[in-house]
Order: structure tokens, then sequence, then C-alpha cells
């Protein structure tokens, strides 16, 4: 039995997602402060070991839940890390109440766990994760400015 061709795919693979996501330095991922600001239901703020300020909406860190599941899903609908579904045109409109955590707690040392008022747990928010998705003009405008899309 023979996986050679395989085994040379995967090491592309490997190549090209370590060229996509280099490791962030620690300093970079270390939460100084992190504040779940539950009864504001205003999000998630993290002030980052090197100085850094993060923040991010619940309804956001919902639609980017990291569990394999949201992941595929998101893949499938081609949505982004954060980006809400679209709304179905033909259904009549209900209300639908902002996503908010019941619960949120630490995860080890490495990461936050959102317990969703919608019954979902399963997406594990690790502190590199969430230092890479980080909103703020800084870092959104350095990503949109790779993609080179001039307006
Ligand atoms: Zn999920
Ligand atoms: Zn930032």
């Amino acid at each position: 039995m023979s996986h050679e061709g395989l085994r040379i795919a995967s090491k592309d693979e490997q190549a090209r997602d370590d060229q996509a996501s280099e490791p962030l330095p620690r300093i970079a991922t270390t939460p100084e402060k992190v504040r779940v600001l539950m009864t504001e239901g205003k999000g998630l703020e993290i002030d980052w070991a090197d100085g850094h300020k993060s923040a991010w909406g619940f309804a956001w860190l919902r639609e980017a839940c990291p569990c394999a599941n949201c992941v595929d899903e998101r893949a499938q609908q081609g949505r982004k890390t954060g980006q809400p579904k679209p709304k179905p045109a033909a259904v009549l409109p209900m209300y639908t109440p902002p996503p908010k955590p019941a619960s949120a707690h630490a995860v080890g040392r490495y990461a936050i766990q959102f317990n969703w008022a919608d019954g979902h747990s399963a997406g594990i928010y690790s502190w590199e994760f969430l230092r890479r998705v980080c909103q703020c003009r800084e870092c959104t405008f350095v990503a949109t400015d790779t993609t080179g899309t001039p307006n």
C-alpha cells in the first residue's frame, strides 16, 4: 500500500497553512484583562499583554463560533468568521433576540467558552483565535489591505 500521493499533498497543505498563519508572539496572545460585558449585553473586551485592546460584540462572537460544526456551516455558506447568516427574504419578519451568552467561563489558561442563550456551547474561543480576529480599526485595516480590493 502506498500513500505517497497523499503524503505529498498533505505536506503542501501544511506549508500553505504555515504561511497563512504565522505564529503570533506569546505577548500578543496573552490577555492581561478579560471583560465579559454580560449585564450590558455588549460583548467581550480583552486588553493584551502587548498593550493592544480588542472588543467584539456578542452577535459577532456567536457567528464566529470556532467549533467544527459552525466552521463547516460557514464554509458551506461562504460566510466569513463573524458574518451573520443571510436573512431569508420570503419569511415573515420575526423578532429574534440578539445572541447573548447565558454564561461564560475560562477554559484552562488559553481560552474562553460561551454558553449561548440559544443552547449552543461547543465553541472554545482561544486567546490566539480571538487575537487573530481582532475587530479593531488597526487590525481590520491591515486585513482588508492585504486582500487588495481598493474601493
Ligand atoms: Zn459552534
Ligand atoms: Zn486589533
